[in-house]
């Protein structure tokens, strides 16, 4: 489905089969010399052909277009490599181009589930079912890293490359100054909430997500255009809604402590989720991103000091301070 939503600015919105995302947005933005598409779908012909329909429909000349990847995830970056040309320029936020390009630390990361209780027997089972490891761009793109504050012109439209860690470490939002508008990717979203993950030591991505929003919620925006779902103007709305969501999500995960010693495998499965299904019913899949975000919660409450954390037979467990 391709409609104009604001002149010479385009959505493209293109499925997702079996996915609870649904969909994905990909804005088309079209200039006298170049076009530039923010953000692509999966790496799937179920995306692939919707969205090249939907590009020919706005007859876009892919050597005079350019894209823009808002972060590295395979709902936005996966077709990076099939549309573009080599006319074509591929911007990026740092550290997500590396690791669409390093195809990521897989083995790493299901050893850090492994060890934060997620059974072993089904840590191969959510990877490969991982929409990351299934649908991501298949060669390596030639990406351009944009700086913070980098300018691209797009037509008679300026954007700015605005930085916003928290869903991934290097997404970056594009705001267009004079006219108010805010090309959010994932970072702000209005009606379901991103999904904030760790799945490595050392990394605090709720803090950095909670100060990513109060930085967006300083800027003045008159319409959203965000990566799933409906555009909206009400933002400053929507990001206290978020920053209260994620701190009452840490509440929930220290109040689960109060049982006692926990790993994030047990938290992520006594935390409320907005799913029809209950957490025995919760595709592997599903768990994966659900345990990913207990110990976004429980770093984030760590680093405040409110948890800690042991080592019990090779598993990790967090504790009430
Ligand atoms: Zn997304």
């Amino acid at each position: 489905m391709v409609e104009q939503i604001l002149p010479n600015i385009y959505r493209i919105v293109v499925p997702l089969p079996r996915n609870p995302l649904k969909a994905v947005n990909s804005y088309v933005i079209k200039g006298e010399n170049r076009n530039l598409i923010v953000d692509t779908a999966m790496n799937r012909p179920e995306c692939l052909e919707p969205l090249q329909r939907g590009l020919a429909e706005l007859a876009i000349d892919m050597q005079r277009t350019d894209l823009f990847i808002t972060h590295m995830h395979a709902d936005h970056a996966g077709l990076v490599a099939d549309l573009a040309t080599p006319e074509s320029r591929c911007f990026i936020g740092h550290s997500d181009a590396d690791i669409i390009n390093e195809g990521g630390d897989w083995e790493e990361w299901a050893a850090y589930a492994v060890q934060n209780g997620f059974p072993a027997e089904f840590v191969e089972g959510a990877i490969r079912n991982h929409p990351g490891y299934k649908y991501a761009t298949r060669e390596p793109v030639d990406f351009i890293i944009v700086s913070e504050g980098q300018e691209l012109v797009v037509g008679d439209y300026r954007f700015t490359c605005l930085y916003t860690p928290g869903h991934t470490d290097g997404h970056v939002c594009l705001y267009e100054k004079e006219r108010r508008w805010l090309l959010s990717g994932d970072h702000l979203l209005r009606d379901i909430t991103s999904n904030i993950s760790v799945f490595e030591e050392e990394k605090n991505p709720l803090q950095d997500y909670l100060t990513s929003l109060d930085r967006v919620g300083e800027l003045d925006v008159q319409l959203v255009l965000p990566g799933h779902r409906r555009v909206f103007q009400d933002y400053r709305e929507r990001i206290q809604e978020l920053q209260a969501h994620h701190q009452e999500r840490a509440e929930e995960v220290y109040a689960l402590l109060g049982q006692g010693d926990l790993d994030a495998y047990q938290i992520a499965a006594g935390m409320t989720w907005d799913m029809s299904y209950g957490w025995d019913a919760f595709p592997l899949q599903q768990r994966w991103f659900a345990v990913g975000e207990a110990l976004a919660h429980l770093r984030y409450l760590e680093v405040q000091g409110r948890v800690g954390r042991r080592s019990v037979a090779d598993r990790t467990v967090y504790t009430r301070h």
